[in-house]
């Protein structure tokens, strides 16, 4: 038997249930939706969440669509799910958990004896790393991104080969290869042994389908791949930045973003332009260094030192 929280099954079995992790402000008890799929083979455990920022909803559907599709009878070991890690901030479709205004992703390990966030970054910790291989899914927040998987343990790492090759195996087609502030679930895991990613599925408000469909074509990848699922899978070479350059407004008014998500840009070139609200130019920034034009804001106004876009930057292919 498997167990996660409540969910418990035999192999060839899967089961859905609840991971008690405390109670809310009117004392009622709450738990993270968790799922179990228990191979009817033995084999490697696979640990997947989604909302751990909690206005992060494309993992939750790439969950939703995957889950019906696995059949515990075809699979060779174990998946671990957790739909929903950030429970306070889904309910309310914010990105901190507001009972801690705390960021989930960086409360990894967590501390069962801690702040909210602390104790569901805890008890989710617990099954990440009674894994094999975790997937952390996330996206670009409510920003527009490309769909990326980014590696956060850093090149010197003793797990960054592993951490790399899940990537590469997920196949978004872009890898962000850098070191990640504490806290992420993708630095803490790999510290106890653990390889795992952090898929950044598109960015949007609400559900992005094209974002869903990649991240659940990484996930049976990751499945075939691993040996979970009959069938193979070749992973294909990556599109992967070693660097990322954020760029902010140096005023404030409107923006006209001049590159596509996506788009190759030199050094030099214009990445936008700021108007003001009667259509004079005010600004023209241009990129420090060449790359991929990464992520932008979906709002134009700006004030300024406002966030705008950043750029992929140290491009190879991996
Ligand atoms: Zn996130």
């Amino acid at each position: 038997m498997v167990t996660f929280g409540t969910a418990t099954a035999a192999p060839g079995e899967k089961d859905t249930g609840r991971l008690e992790v405390g109670e809310t402000r009117d004392g009622s008890t709450f738990g993270l939706p968790v799922a179990v799929v228990n191979g009817v083979d033995d084999g490697r455990t696979l640990y997947i969440q989604a909302a751990s920022d909690g206005d992060e909803l494309n993992g939750v559907g790439v969950i939703q669509r995957t889950l019906p599709q696995l059949d515990p009878t075809e699979l060779s070991g174990t998946i671990l799910v957790c739909g929903v890690v950030n429970y306070h901030a889904f309910q309310v479709a914010e990105h901190r958990n507001p009972v801690d205004d705390t960021k989930m992703n960086r409360a990894y390990p967590g501390d069962k004896t801690g702040t909210s966030s602390e104790r569901i970054a805890a008890a989710t910790f617990n099954a990440a790393i009674s894994a094999d291989y975790v997937l952390d899914l996330h996206q670009g927040s409510t920003s527009q991104m490309i769909d990326e998987v980014r590696v956060r343990c850093g090149t010197r790492h003793r797990l960054h080969e592993e951490c790399l090759e899940l990537a590469k195996v997920f196949g978004c087609g872009y890898i962000l290869d850098q070191k990640g502030p504490d806290g992420q679930l993708a630095r803490a895991a790999p510290d106890e042994g653990v390889p795992t990613i952090d898929p950044e599925l598109g960015g949007c408000v609400g559900w992005d389908e094209d974002s869903i469909q990649r991240g659940v074509d990484g996930v049976f990848n990751v499945l075939r791949y691993y040996g979970f699922l009959d069938g193979h899978h070749d992973a294909r070479p990556q599109t992967r930045a070693t660097g990322f350059e954020q760029y902010g407004s140096p005023v404030g008014g409107l923006i006209d973003l001049k590159p596509d998500l996506g788009d190759r840009v030199s050094r030099g070139e214009t990445l936008f332009e700021v108007t003001d609200v009667f259509g004079e130019p005010k600004a023209e920034i241009t990129a420090d260094s060449s790359g991929v034009f990464w992520r932008a804001r979906r709002l134009p106004q700006v004030a300024t030192g406002e966030y705008v876009c950043s750029v992929g930057t140290n491009i190879d292919t991996y």
